[in-house]
């Protein structure tokens, strides 16, 4: 490991200030990462699905579903399903899931790429990038350069796990999937977040160290780990990073550390959670347009969801 490395890439992110805002916001987000990390697993009878779904039934499934929800929303997903650029180019590219295709689906210039493999967790994908797509609002500065919203920036995963967590409790619901298939769902959406989670805590750590005025070195780094009771939830992920380095070695590979993009994740599985457990349709396409206008205050939206969600 170059711890040296580490160093520089560490301090020139602690220097930059355009950083300021996800380092303070990580004192909050440090207890919603608690909460991911502690949140058990729900055992699964049979690591299977129950069934297949091809891709017509997978969008009709989703239509019927916003379509119980709310009708601009409906009318949004099937217009841009069937939606074609100037060249004549779908909006949302379905491309069927190879073994050795290791691409996630996502949604980049503009466009949504979802790779298809008939499992119910691609239904969830397809809802979750198509949100993704309809509450994209980029905002033009006076010199014409295009940027996300603080807005959607944060909260833009929260729409979108929302809606695969309402999604897969109306297929249960409608005896679509088994409640075997809704456990393997619930546990794959939380497995990815339980990553963020200790992602942002060992960036967390790591500026922490730095903003102290340390170096990181294995040495500070053993110290700072035990400087926690064993008891505390940080003990034993900063033990494991020492052990396995997979986040630093990532933040190597990246050249980058990334905590923006862990604690958005975080943010919207705790906030999902809450959001899909009170079945709070009206707040979750409340939230969905706040992402998705460009004149969005973040700082009104936060304190909006905390007023309606005071265990937050
Ligand atoms: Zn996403």
């Amino acid at each position: 490991m170059d711890f040296k490395m580490l160093d520089k890439i560490v301090t020139n992110y602690a220097n930059d200030n355009e950083n300021n805002f996800a380092i303070k916001n990580s004192s909050e987000v440090m207890p919603m990462c608690e909460k991911v990390i502690k949140e058990p697993f729900v055992p699964v009878i049979e690591d299977k699905w129950s069934r297949t779904f091809n891709l017509n039934e997978s969008i009709n499934y989703i239509y019927n579903f916003l379509k119980s929800i709310d009708e601009e929303l409906t009318v949004r997903f099937i217009n841009i399903i069937k939606a074609v650029d100037e060249n004549n180019q779908p909006y949302v590219n379905f491309i069927p899931r190879q073994d050795n295709l290791t691409s996630d689906s996502r949604l980049e210039n503009g466009k949504v790429y979802i790779y298809y493999d008939n499992s119910p967790k691609e239904m969830l994908l397809i809802l979750h990038e198509v949100l993704h797509k309809l509450n994209e609002c980029p905002v033009i500065d006076e010199e014409n350069n295009s940027y996300t919203s603080f807005t959607r920036e944060y909260l833009g995963e929260t729409v979108s796990i929302t809606g695969e967590m309402f999604l897969s409790n109306y297929l249960y619901e409608q005896g679509i999937i088994t409640g075997n298939d809704l456990t393997i769902l619930k546990n794959w959406r939380l497995n990815a977040d339980k990553e963020h989670a200790r992602n942002v805590i060992v960036d967390n750590e790591l500026l922490r160290l730095k903003l102290s005025g340390e170096a990181i070195t294995k040495e500070n780094i053993y110290k700072l780990i035990n400087s926690y009771d064993k008891g505390s939830p940080y003990y034993p992920i900063l033990l494991d990073e020492l052990h396995d380095l997979r986040r630093t070695t990532s933040i190597l590979k990246n050249g980058e550390l990334n905590l923006r993009k862990s604690q958005k994740y975080v943010i919207g599985q705790v906030l999902a959670e809450n959001l899909s457990q009170q079945n709070n349709i009206a707040d979750f396409i409340e939230l969905h347009n706040e992402v998705g206008n460009p004149d969005s205050d973040i700082v009104e939206v936060v304190r909006n969801i905390r007023e309606k969600h005071r265990t937050l």
